[in-house]
């Protein structure tokens, strides 16, 4: 529907089993796209990893290039997209995803540590800045024309209290985002903020166990999480990671040639701007 055929993609966090980054590149992928996936090296954690994705990849009949690297260290990243070059001759979309687990962060700001806030804007925020930068580098370097997509959130035009850091990372994503689209318009090069609502990915799970207070356990209160949701989205059901894969696919291709700096909102109608 989207023609993506002879393009490239790069997907950043792309390895949880149900993660967005993951949707996102197989939906790239369904539309004829080759795709570079990156996500932190292979050993971190106990997710699957990034080979099961290059195979579903493969499976859809793209080629597909798994890069391991730390978004927020220019020297990797950089690496990374000359990496992602060097195997495909170019990158057309960026979709910047790798987000930093919830955790620590999820508190009320009088309680959080230098160090939670940190983490939380050097992966959603430095992230972005450092992958759009080095693709936006290759995409003038080779005569403009691209899409850079980054992953903001419904979190990132409402503040919601104990996410003050992760609102702080998904406000400033879409700042970037403007400041970035104004850039690079004269290249032709769009760059776009979905913003969606919560989504039921391995990410939920950090949030509930970060959020559960004394005595409630972390699957009761996703639990509680999920039905509060539920209860108040006028579609009548959660995000799903196939939603925003439908709006970055989109917005990869052609027919969006003319939308730039925008903050589209995936979330059925539960924050309207
Ligand atoms: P997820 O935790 O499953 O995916 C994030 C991925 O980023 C993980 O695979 C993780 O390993 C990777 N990552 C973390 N730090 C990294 C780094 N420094 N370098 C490279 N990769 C790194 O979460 P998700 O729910 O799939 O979230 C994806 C994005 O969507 C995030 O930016 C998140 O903030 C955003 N988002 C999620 C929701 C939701 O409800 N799940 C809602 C709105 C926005």
């Amino acid at each position: 529907m989207y023609h993506l055929k002879g393009k490239v993609a790069l997907v950043t966090g792309a390895a949880g089993a149900q993660g967005l980054g993951r949707a996102i590149a197989l939906r790239l992928a369904q539309e004829g796209a080759d795709l570079v996936v990156n996500d932190l090296s292979e050993v971190s954690g106990s997710r699957p990893r990034l080979p099961a994705v290059v195979r579903e990849i493969e499976a859809l009949g793209r080629r597909a290039l798994p890069v391991y690297a730390d978004v927020a260290e220019a020297k990797q990243v950089d690496a990374m997209v000359a990496a992602a070059t060097a195997e495909f001759g170019r990158i057309d979309i960026l979709v910047n995803n790798a987000g930093a687990p919830a955790g620590p962060d999820r508190v009320p700001v009088v309680e959080l540590e230098e160090e939670a806030f940190d983490l939380i804007q050097r992966v959603n925020l430095k992230g972005t800045f450092l992958c759009s930068r080095a693709v936006a580098r290759h995409m003038i370097a080779r005569g403009g024309g691209g899409r850079i997509i980054n992953i903001s959130s419904t979190a990132g035009k409402h503040g919601v209290a104990k996410f003050a850091a992760y609102c702080a990372s998904k406000f400033a994503v879409r700042g970037f985002t403007q400041s970035l689209a104004l850039e690079l318009a004269p290249q032709q090069i769009t760059v776009n903020a979905i913003c969606p609502g919560l989504i039921a990915t391995e990410r939920i799970d950090d949030m509930a166990a970060a959020l559960a207070p004394p005595g409630v356990d972390a699957s009761e209160q996703r639990r509680s999480m999920i039905t509060n949701t539920l209860a108040s989205v006028p579609l009548g059901r959660m995000t799903e990671t196939s939603d925003v894969a439908n709006m970055a696919a989109f917005l990869a291709s052609d027919q969006a040639a003319f939308i730039t700096g925008s903050s589209p909102t995936v979330d059925g109608g539960l924050h309207m701007d």
